[in-house]
């Protein structure tokens, strides 16, 4: 009993206001006034640190949000596992043009890209052809024979939506090394994805073609892409120098983390909301994705400070190894199907910690039409855009299970100045920012809950 009063003293039973306008300030001014979100993400990135799948960081995070989780209450809090491939860095990455007329030696910015295979302390040296685009790797055919190639096609400064120009890039970085490999190139090198030019080597997820040999494969910075670039265009015998270590290891087990709110009308319907715990081995994850993850687990949080009981399922979900195998979605799809759940909705904050401006989504069209229909309850807080199509590459998988599925979508300009870099660091994310997505979030899974979608 007396832990009871002590349960009604901490959580009051605060009723829902008269109308979803009401509600929906009570979580803006309850996130933006006590929000746990940024020191959360604090203690995940400056405690924990970076998260690769397979690595200690990794299982030091699945502990830590499950314990999170379980303080603050949730109905339930369940590990689930999954098994994940484990890549390692194993060494520095080095690139070094050699025989620059110029210059001489000189030593470049570089990643190795994830899953990728090392040259070993031995190294490779080797001639540089440079492309902008694998359809000019095509054209060149067999002249890129024992060469190295160097992908230079930068991010369209043109598109609005830089994830639009990260989209049209991202081939020559992620299946840049295979096409290479099958016309007989040694290694390659890309250009980092990034909209900015610096001195960030951005690393990132690559896949090879098993029918042909997994030649190493490393990002340089823009400035670096640049500079190789202008050399290459006055010596053509440029040589360059690249030493890497990379291994893929044997896979291990790790968990998607799971907390849950139980629906006290229609329990059975499920609204996932979630980010990837896991990170690159480089910086801190902060906007990648520890945010997504922080702002996830504060939605089902805010129900708890407000005292409110949802109707429907909430439950917030870290998904393990998005960037570099997405089998923690995988799986927790393959479960929800496998145990018959139904999930009505899946949203997924997975572009950075930054000003949120709109959700996208991929659903019917009656499910793209409801949430439309709450356009003018999130104008007040400036999130103005829902009718983009997307989603999220976690909740892809669910797809075939019938929810609508929704990104949180924030300004996208800085993302890439800092993703899958050293620079992905707490100090990168703006605390109001990080908040309004959290309350953004909370009040799009308030609206589902509420009405179903
Ligand atoms: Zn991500």
């Amino acid at each position: 009993m007396k832990k009871l009063l002590l349960f009604l003293t901490l959580f009051p039973a605060v009723v829902f206001g008269q109308n979803h306008e009401e509600n929906i300030r009570k979580i803006y001014d309850a996130e933006l006034s006590s929000g746990h979100t940024y020191e959360n993400l604090r203690y995940l990135t400056k405690r924990i640190g970076n998260r690769l799948a397979g690595s200690s960081g990794a299982a030091a995070a699945v502990e830590w949000t499950r314990q999170l989780m379980e303080n603050y209450g949730f109905d339930t809090v369940y590990l689930q596992p999954v098994m994940v491939p484990h890549w390692d860095r194993g060494g520095k990455d080095v690139v070094k043009i050699v025989n620059s007329t110029k210059h001489g030696t000189l030593e470049l910015s570089a990643l190795a890209l994830g899953n990728t295979e090392g040259t070993g302390p031995s190294g490779l040296v080797g001639n540089v052809i440079e492309v902008k685009s694998i359809a000019e790797l095509r054209e060149l055919g067999d002249k890129v024979k024992g060469k190295i190639v160097f992908f230079n096609g930068p991010m369209d400064p043109k598109k609005i939506d830089a994830f639009e120009a990260y989209g049209e890039a991202n081939p020559q970085r992620s299946s840049g090394a295979a096409e290479a490999s099958k016309l007989g190139a040694i290694a390659t090198l890309v250009r980092s994805l990034s909209n900015r030019i610096d001195d960030y080597p951005h690393t990132g997820n690559q896949r090879y073609n098993p029918d042909f040999p997994k030649i190493p494969a490393l990002a340089i910075s823009t400035e670096d892409a640049e500079l190789l670039s202008s050399l290459l265009s006055d010596q053509s015998d440029l040589k360059v120098y690249m030493e890497s270590y990379g291994q893929m290891k044997t896979e291990k087990l790790s968990y998607n983390v799971i907390g849950e709110i139980r629906g006290s009308e229609i329990p059975k319907e499920i609204i996932a909301v979630g980010g990837h715990l896991d990170s690159w081995d480089v910086g801190e994850g902060a906007h990648d994705d520890g945010s997504g993850c922080m702002q996830a687990i504060e939605v089902l949080r805010l129900y708890k400070e407000l005292g409110w009981k949802p109707k429907r399922t909430i439950r917030a979900v870290m998904w393990m190894n998005e960037e570099n195998g997405l089998r923690g979605g995988q799986e927790y799809a393959r479960v929800a199907k496998e145990k018959g759940e139904k999930h009505i909705a899946a949203i997924e904050s997975d572009s950075g910690g930054f000003l949120p401006i709109g959700f996208s989504s991929t659903g019917t069209e009656s499910q793209r039409e409801k949430l439309k229909s709450w356009g003018d309850l999130f104008k007040p807080y400036q999130v103005w855009n829902l009718d983009r199509p997307g989603g999220g590459a976690d909740i892809g998988p669910l797809r075939d299970q019938g929810p609508i599925l929704i990104g949180l979508k924030p300004d996208s300009q800085k993302y890439f100045i800092y993703h899958h870099t050293e620079a992905d660091v707490f100090e990168a994310v703006d605390q109001r920012e990080l908040e309004l997505g959290a309350a953004a979030m909370a009040a799009l899974v308030y609206l589902i809950e509420q009405e179903g979608i």
